[in-house]
């Protein structure tokens, strides 16, 4: 199954995908732990992310979108994927639907995980997250409580840069709702609620 999933920043996406991923084994291609990985062992393209990232601004989409077609090319990819943070321009999606003809892998389905910009400002900046294994967890996480690693805050997770990312989603990504809505593709789901139920209408929507 090839899906895409959208939703504002921090609205779970990334926590869907993992429990998705640890029930069926789809392959998950996440942008943004692709840029911080990138960011993190310093090569080229980290270099020209980071900037725009901090800020909470989009990366430039002609380095985005060769990353995500390269990884779109790896074998592992063939069974089924996530994408989560891509596309986020219409020309992401365009350039998406194209690769994705060319490589005769349609999407099956748009998943739209829907959460109130306010509630989200709250998640996120209390949001914090695991130096060694990635676990996303809260301020109320002194240790990671699966590997015991050191919680610590993403840089672009402070109050003023996520009322830029909403503000970014809501001019440039939002317009893609009716984009897959006019491909008929798109579900939308309530995620305003705990991981666990929301993870359960995700499976039902998605027929799994
Ligand atoms: P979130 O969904 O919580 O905002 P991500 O981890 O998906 O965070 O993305 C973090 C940052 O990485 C974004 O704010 C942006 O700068 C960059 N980024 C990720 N995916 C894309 C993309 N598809 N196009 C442009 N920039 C991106
Ligand atoms: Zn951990």
């Amino acid at each position: 199954m090839n899906i895409v999933l959208l939703g504002a920043p921090g609205a779970g996406k990334g926590t869907q995908s993992e429990k998705l991923i640890e029930e069926f084994g789809f392959c998950h291609i996440s942008t943004g732990d692709m840029l911080r990985a990138a960011v993190k062992a310093g090569t080229e393209l980290g270099k020209k992310a980071k900037t725009y990232m901090d800020a909470g601004d989009l990366v430039p989409d002609d380095l985005i979108i060769g990353l995500v077609t390269e990884r779109l090319s790896e074998p592992d990819t063939e069974a089924g994927f996530i994408l989560d943070g891509f596309p986020r321009t219409s020309a992401q999606a365009v350039a998406l639907d194209a690769e994705l003809s060319k490589l005769d892998r349609p999407l099956d389905v748009a998943l739209l995980i829907d959460v109130d910009p306010e509630v989200i400002v709250k998640r996120i900046s209390s949001r914090r997250v695991c130096r060694q294994c990635g676990y996303v967890g809260t301020v109320e996480d002194k240790v990671c409580p699966k590997c015991g690693g050191e919680m610590y805050q993403r840089d672009d997770d402070n109050e003023a840069t996520v009322r830029n990312r909403l503000d970014v989603y809501n001019t440039s990504t939002a317009p893609l709702i009716d984009y897959y809505r006019g491909c008929d593709l798109l579900v939308t789901i309530d995620g305003d609620r705990k991981p666990d139920v929301v993870y359960e209408e995700v499976k039902e929507a998605l027929g799994l």
